[in-house]
């Protein structure tokens, strides 16, 4: 059955988001203000700048109605920036909710590798393996104990986890035509 999906559409690349939850049958609310996180079944956090995306959290007074509905259960899906936003700790001081007991590390792939693709499998959602695009990516160094790794690229580099409902992923599958790891996520949520 259709969700109601909110997408945080303060920076990055929430159209993307957007068009693949639409395509996957469910209704979008694109989240700016703390009203619109009223009767939401999920919420992803772009990719995009995470600076700018908690900047932006504190200036529209959002970043404390987030921190309360995520530690409330709202099942809550960060990629890329969106995964820094929901980490505990990057090891700097920018705004994040920091739901998610992950250390995560800001565009840990250095210059040669500011962008690239690879084909990583994620078990959860089966095969193939889902071709994965990484943008100035994060990489996540560890998890926490209630925490379980989704995806390792091939030196073992941890670039999907969960903790509950909470998913995140260093990559952009809504750049892709692949909806799997979305529908993956809404299938965790109530
Ligand atoms: N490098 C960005 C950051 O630190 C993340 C890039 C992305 O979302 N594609 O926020």
């Amino acid at each position: 059955m259709g969700k109601r999906v909110g997408v945080l559409a303060l920076q990055g690349d929430f159209l993307e988001h957007r068009k693949t939850l639409e395509r996957l049958g469910h209704e979008v609310v694109e989240v700016r203000l703390p009203g619109d996180l009223e009767g939401l079944d999920g919420l992803v956090i772009p990719g995009g700048e995470s600076t700018t995306i908690g900047k932006l959290m504190v200036e529209y007074g959002l970043i404390e109605p987030l921190r309360a509905r995520i530690a409330g259960g709202l099942p809550t899906f960060g990629t890329c920036a969106g995964a820094i936003v929901l980490a505990k700790d990057i090891g700097r001081d920018q705004p994040l909710i920091g739901a998610m007991d992950l250390v995560v590390e800001r565009n840990a792939f250095g210059r040669q590798l500011q962008s690239f693709e690879a084909d990583v499998p994620v078990p959860s959602v089966g095969e193939p393996p889902m071709r994965a695009i990484f943008i100035r990516a994060p990489a996540i160094s560890s998890v926490g104990p209630g925490v379980e790794v989704l995806a390792r690229l091939e030196d073992g580099t941890i670039v999907a986890a969960r903790q509950g409902s909470l998913l995140a992923t260093a990559f952009h599958p809504e750049l892709t035509e692949d909806g799997r790891l979305h529908a993956y996520w809404l299938s965790l949520t109530p």
